[in-house]
């Protein structure tokens, strides 16, 4: 039965879990991916809504001229825009000189520079350390954190944000990046509705027991969130605390997208920024008509958004109200409405946004992504080291992880 049976099974259909199996198939090995969801993308969400596609999870392709998405979209015949994001521009923020927008610009720039000026031989240390001692712009470098991160600068380590490699070009895909994520997959062999609540590496082959029924593997190729793998202890048998411990040491934080639909939307340049306050950690981000659409996109980061979540869309909403009224007066509530949301903290199969390491825990990244016995192979955005928390990461992990279960495999299929 090519469904029970199979030489790899992809645990995790996203970015990563899809990159790996394309490739196992380019091999010419049988993979199967199982995946929790009845669709296939994971953090790659793109939903239609207001008549245009946008994006609910990852919507900027980083380092876009060497990401491989960028090419992988163009092959599809899709649409890269290439406009600057709004946070490399100056700011249309009420209250703010362009001579502020710069010195904020200019502290960020500084903040990572010092994180990336850490040498590997110094201790590591939270990212807070690193601010100026009562900068201006302490409050605001916290809530950017919370967008960066999803969490504040006490929490993430300096080293593991020294270590990212940010090319500085950003681009966007106007047809989705989770759509084009998902259409990259196609053809490929996917168990849906199929969450994996065991991976039992103790006999011969490898066992997955799934909420449908068990798989048998001679490799997998493991993609699980961080979170999830740091939140289940019993996924292995036997046990691998190393795995469960690694995870722990990089949790995702919090991090939640508001689309809404806006009146009038002329008024606003297009694909513009603005905080919804300049003093505070508890701010979100606001951009303007992105992609020239009439609507705003809502970025909520950090405790902001764990502590939102509780309340669903209507919380973020009325947050998100409250802060566009204090900048353009009671009027504005008129122009708004919501169109599109998701909370990933209380999504049961992300736990989160995307990956940070806590302060010390930098190389837990690479004990995350080691294999084991050589048949077990790891996956997904938290085991890169460079390129984390992006789909970009996420599908060279899968890749590079699928070349290693090809590599291990090789020996069993030459004897035939
Ligand atoms: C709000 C937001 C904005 C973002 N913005 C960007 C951006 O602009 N640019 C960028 O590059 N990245 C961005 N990201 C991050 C990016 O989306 C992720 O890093 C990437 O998609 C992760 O891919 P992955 O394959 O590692 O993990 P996932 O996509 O999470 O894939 C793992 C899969 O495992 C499945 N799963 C979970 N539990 C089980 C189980 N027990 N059994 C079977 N299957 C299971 C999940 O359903 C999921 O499909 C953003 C993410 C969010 C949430």
């Amino acid at each position: 039965m090519a469904r029970s049976d199979v030489q790899v099974a992809v645990i995790g259909g996203g970015a990563a879990g899809i990159g790996a199996a394309r490739r196992l198939r380019e091999a010419g090995l049988t993979a199967l991916i199982v995946e929790a969801r009845s669709r296939p993308g994971g953090r790659a969400w793109t939903v239609e809504a207001g008549s245009f596609p946008l994006d609910l999870g990852c919507g900027w392709l980083h380092s876009a001229e060497r990401n491989p998405w960028t090419s992988i979209a163009e092959a599809q015949g899709r649409t890269i825009d290439r406009t600057p994001p709004p946070w490399s521009r100056a700011s249309a923020q009420p209250g703010l000189s362009a001579a502020e927008s710069g010195e904020l610009r200019a502290a960020l720039w500084a903040l990572h520079e010092r994180a990336d000026a850490l040498s590997e031989s110094e201790p590591d240390r939270p990212l807070a350390d690193l601010l100026e001692r009562g900068g201006k712009w302490n409050a605001l470098l916290d809530a950017v954190s919370g967008y960066y991160s999803g969490a504040a600068l006490e929490r993430v380590s300096a080293r593991d944000l020294g270590r990212y490699g940010d090319d500085g070009v950003n681009w966007r895909i106007a047809q989705g990046y989770g759509a084009t994520i998902v259409a990259h997959g196609a053809g490929l062999d996917f168990a849906f509705d199929s969450v994996a609540t065991r991976i039992d590496h103790g006999g011969r082959r490898l066992r997955i027991e799934t909420a449908r029924g068990a798989i048998e593997a001679d490799a997998a190729i493991v993609t699980l969130p961080s979170a999830i793998i740091a939140a289940n202890e019993a996924l292995f048998a036997p046990a691998l605390p190393a795995k469960t411990r690694a995870a722990a040491g990089l949790p995702l934080g919090h991090d939640d997208k508001l689309f809404l639909s806006l009146a009038d939307a002329e008024g606003f340049e297009p694909d513009t920024r603005v905080f919804g306050k300049l003093n505070s950690v508890a701010t979100a981000g606001y951009q303007f008509r992105p992609l020239g659409r009439p609507m705003i996109e809502c970025y909520f980061g950090g405790a902001l958004a764990a502590d939102l979540e509780a309340g669903g869309e209507a919380a973020f909403f009325d947050f998100a109200r409250g802060e566009l009224i204090g900048l353009y007066g009671g009027d504005f509530a008129r122009r708004i409405a919501p169109l599109a949301f998701h909370g990933w903290g209380d999504d049961p199969f992300a736990r989160g946004a995307y990956s940070y390491a806590l302060p010390g825990r930098a190389d837990d990244r690479a004990a995350l992504a080691e294999p084991v016995e050589n048949r077990l192979f790891f996956a997904g955005e938290a085991c890169s080291r460079a390129d984390y928390s992006t789909a970009h990461g996420a599908y060279l992990t899968g890749v590079a992880a699928a070349e290693q279960a090809i590599a291990a495999l090789a020996p069993a299929r030459a004897m035939g």
